[in-house]
């Protein structure tokens, strides 16, 4: 039925690959998601990438769609579909329910090489994804810093890329998706058919149901090559400037030093690129070769090494601008090449912080907190700095909106980053700004509601048997709303 459904476009019809495996699990070398090992008095059985919090609830595997609702029998105090794990805090947590791993859930369905449309179950990656479709001349719509993130989780957290000023979220590439509720009811998703379920689903945090397949559309390319250029900048106003002149180009991030004052404030780097139109070898990526074998003492970070490294980081590129071609990997994930790299925050975790401030204060608003991190002496060495667009996205809860934001991360030290966090998000508040759900461990139920004003709304179609770590903590008993839908 799914084949049908998808087997015309504008009444032509499509032909798929004879070759394609349509319900058969493809075996592809991926890391596995942050499940850890499960020890008695060990390790919790399923991590967020910052490790913290830190909850026992029990994990079961999904390996067909049939398989939910009926897996969560027996839960009794909620449970949560989930992905690779990779958000940092706890919107992929809970604490005493049942946690429904999705990474078995893994199929391909349909590929149509003219459209690009492809189908896929919720729990294959974004590194499956594209080790089908590069080789195929396709490519991601919307990308995020690692491509170790499952398709479900890029729906539920309405993730955002380099591209987001020309492309959106993902979830404007999101033709159609299943949904199943805990009571059964499967409910096809589109921008017309149960529209209501599809806005609220891209960006609901897994909490309006189980997204069991979507499809999505993706972008020719005919080569793996980014036409890179690299600019350094010295404060806001020269980054606001390579923003304004490199509106036509698709992808721009920068790294930006939180550790300097003076006149190195704000210092960065400025990435920009543009897929290579001069067509290439499409040939799939390798394996990663490295991965971070132990915990560094907590220790290890602090702003003597982190400074240091921003500084180096910095003054690796010499020259105030270079230009050359480099393959898609190193340019859109280059912390992949080192599995588990969390680890080297040490035991205690870490945390991210990711603001969006609108565009009316978002310069002010950025200055001010990044004096206040570089203050603290707490500093980050991956601090993320984007301009987002103004392309609207379905997802009623979706993060992004038009100004900038900034993405950092510190080791936890709960005398110390907590106050800081807590100042931040506040100062956020006061700046109009809003924090991202799929990075947050802190943020308080006024907060969230100040941010999220629309959450209310987005309640009504909250499947009352799930729940999470995040929406506990921001909405918990207290809301007085039922989730339930229709
Ligand atoms: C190094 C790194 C870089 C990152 N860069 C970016 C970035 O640039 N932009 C960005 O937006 N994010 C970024 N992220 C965050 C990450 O993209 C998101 O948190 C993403 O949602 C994680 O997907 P996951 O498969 O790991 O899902 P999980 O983290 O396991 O879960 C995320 C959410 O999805 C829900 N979910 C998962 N599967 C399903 C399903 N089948 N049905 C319903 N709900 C489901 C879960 O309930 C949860 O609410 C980054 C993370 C890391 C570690």
């Amino acid at each position: 039925m799914l084949v049908s459904a998808l087997s015309t476009e504008g009444g032509r019809r499509i032909d798929y690959p004879v070759a394609m495996p349509s319900s058969v699990e493809l075996e592809f070398d991926s890391p596995p998601s942050n499940r850890a090992d499960q020890k008695p008095s060990g390790p919790p059985p399923f991590e967020s990438w910052g490790r913290y919090p830190s909850f026992p609830a029990e994990l079961k595997h999904l390996h067909w769609q049939t398989d939910f609702p009926r897996a969560m029998d027996g839960a009794h105090h909620g449970a949560l579909a989930v992905g690779m794990g990779r958000s940092y805090g706890d919107v992929c947590l809970l604490k005493d329910g049942m946690l429904l791993e999705t990474t078995g859930m893994n199929r391909l369905l349909a590929f149509d090489p003219v459209t690009g449309l492809l189908a896929a179950e919720a729990g294959i990656t974004l590194a499956q994804i594209l080790d089908f479709a590069v080789p195929r001349g396709y490519f991601l719509p919307v990308s995020p810093g690692t491509k170790y993130v499952t398709l479900g989780g890029a729906i539920a957290n309405d993730i955002h890329g380099k591209n987001h000023h020309h492309a959106g979220t993902f979830g404007c590439h999101v033709t159609q998706f299943d949904l199943v509720r805990s009571d059964g009811r499967r409910l096809r998703c589109t921008p017309e058919l149960n529209s209501d379920y599809f806005s609220a689903t891209i960006g609901g945090m897994g909490l309006t149901g189980l997204i069991t397949w979507a499809q999505i559309r993706l972008k020719p390319i005919v080569s793996r090559v980014i036409d890179y250029v690299g600019t350094q900048f010295h404060g806001i106003d020269e980054f606001l400037d390579l923003t304004r002149q490199s509106e036509s180009v698709e992808y721009t991030v920068s790294w930006v030093d939180v550790t300097s004052t003076g006149k190195n404030f704000c210092r960065g780097i400025f990435m920009q690129g543009d897929h290579a139109r001069t067509p290439g070898p499409l040939k799939p990526s390798g394996k990663p070769k490295l991965s971070f074998p132990f915990e560094l003492p907590g220790m290890a970070l602090n702003s003597v090494t982190v400074g240091a490294f921003n500084s180096l980081f910095f003054k690796k590129q010499m020259k105030k601008q270079v230009t050359m071609q480099q393959d898609y990997e190193p340019f859109f994930y280059p912390l992949d090449k080192v599995l588990h790299w969390n680890r080297m925050y040490g035991k205690g975790g870490l945390l991210q912080f990711q603001y969006v401030i609108p565009w009316a204060h978002a310069k002010e608003g950025t200055i001010a907190i990044l004096q206040e991190v570089a203050r603290s002496g707490l500093a980050s060495f991956l601090a993320v700095l984007k301009a987002f667009g103004d392309v609207p996205s379905p997802g009623a809860m979706s993060f992004p909106k038009p100004g900038i934001t900034l993405a950092l991360d510190f080791p936890i030290k709960h005398d110390k980053s907590f106050l800081l966090f807590d100042k931040l998000a506040e100062m956020t508040r006061e700046f109009g700004g809003r924090l991202y759900p799929a990075k947050d461990a802190r943020m308080t139920a006024a907060q969230f509601r100040a941010f999220y004003p629309q959450w209310e709304r987005f309640a009504v179609y909250k499947d009352p048997a799930l729940t999470s770590g995040f929406w506990e903590r921001v909405v918990g008993g207290q809301s007085g709303v039922r989730g339930g839908g229709r």
